[in-house]
């Protein structure tokens, strides 16, 4: 019986970083057993290859190192697949194919994790033509890997029977636009139309300052440090603070912010020089609340100490009511100046 494997597009796997070489079949020679680490993993389905995926895409690999992995309910599920050159141990990626049961070190293998393992070698002989060698990583590479009971079972020959297809996990469904996306679509370097909204909900509770740019679609270091401090501001610590959003961070970030700015004194104040396109400065609040209130918004992203872009183009909205406050030869002019800012407050109402 061949094994049932969910593909990359079943699990919802992020495209190839730049992807991985060819390798014949033909010049396989070993089959290497991996664990997941030291920790246990309690997860089973879509989210265990979609972890490791997004471990090995954060250093800045093609994507999943293994060729597969098989979680405990002895669901395969694709990594680089039979063909592509693996990234699990040095040396061996292309003569071995490299499977990961996602277990911790002296975690017990379910029955059915081990049908599925061997019934990959199986496969994987067939394909090759030959049998491969039974390897643990540590076979190949100075490492605890695959832990105790992973490596015992390997030295004795990987016995199991009954192999029989796990479940296939549900197909991810394409997002709705405001629910948890889940964490595949947060990985560094990648574009998900969630991290937009990820971004602005992170700026309208305050942590618009870890931005240079505005928020946008693909996942940046700005996300991930903003999304850390969100975090640690609920009083959160560790892995429930490592800048990737979960379901219950995405659920505070929906939820109303629960301060606002102070409101907008009403009588005409003067324009900190220092507030200009590109800087950050408490000030640029209160011109965001001014340029709202007068009419030259939205200004997505507000309200943040930023002088971004959108407040930018609020400017030059400004601006194209009153050129006469436009600097000298200018069409577009992002940069408010003392008199307009007066101006400004006047048509907010300000006296
Ligand atoms: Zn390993």
């Amino acid at each position: 019986m061949s094994v049932s494997i969910v593909s990359r597009a079943e699990w919802g796997a992020q495209p190839w970083n730049g992807t991985p070489d060819y390798v014949n079949l033909s010049q396989r020679t070993e089959f290497f057993i991996h664990y997941d680490g030291a920790d246990h993993v309690n997860r089973t389905g879509n989210s265990v290859p979609q972890a490791i995926e997004r471990g090995h895409l954060g250093q800045g690999w093609a994507g999943i190192g293994y060729h597969f992995v098989v979680d405990q309910e002895g669901v395969a599920y694709e990594g680089r697949g039979w063909t592509l050159q693996g990234a699990h141990c040095p040396n061996h990626n292309i003569s071995g194919i490299g499977v990961q049961i996602a277990i911790g070190g002296d975690q017990q293998p379910s029955a059915k994790a081990l049908a599925t393992a061997r019934a990959l070698y199986d496969e994987a002989c067939k394909k090759a033509g030959r049998t491969l060698a039974m390897k643990g990583h540590k076979d190949g590479f100075a490492t605890a890997c695959p832990g105790g009971p992973l490596y015992a079972w390997v030295k004795a020959g990987m016995p199991a029977d009954g192999y029989e297809p796990g479940p296939k996990p549900e197909k991810p469904a394409a997002w709705d636009g405001t629910s948890f996306p889940g964490a595949s679509a947060f990985v560094l370097g990648k574009s998900h139309p969630a991290v937009t909204l990820l971004g602005q909900r992170l700026v309208a509770h305050g942590f618009g300052s870890h931005y240079k740019e505005g928020p946008g679609p693909a996942f940046g270091e700005a996300d991930r440090s903003a999304t850390a401090a969100f975090q640690k501001a609920q009083g959160w610590a560790g892995s429930d603070a490592d800048g990737y959003p979960g379901a219950e961070t995405w659920k505070r970030l929906l939820a109303s912010p629960k301060s606002t700015p102070a409101p907008a004194p009403s009588s005409i104040v003067a324009l900190n020089p220092a507030v200009k396109p590109g800087a950050k400065h408490a000030q640029v609040k209160e011109l965001q609340q001014l340029l709202i209130k007068a009419g030259y918004g939205p200004i997505p992203g507000a309200y943040s100490t930023y002088y971004g872009p959108e407040t930018q183009k609020a400017v030059a909205r400004f601006h194209n009511k009153n050129p006469q406050h436009r600097a000298a030869g200018t069409s577009y002019d992002p940069a408010i100046g003392r008199r307009g800012f007066v101006e400004l407050q006047k048509e907010a109402g300000r006296k």
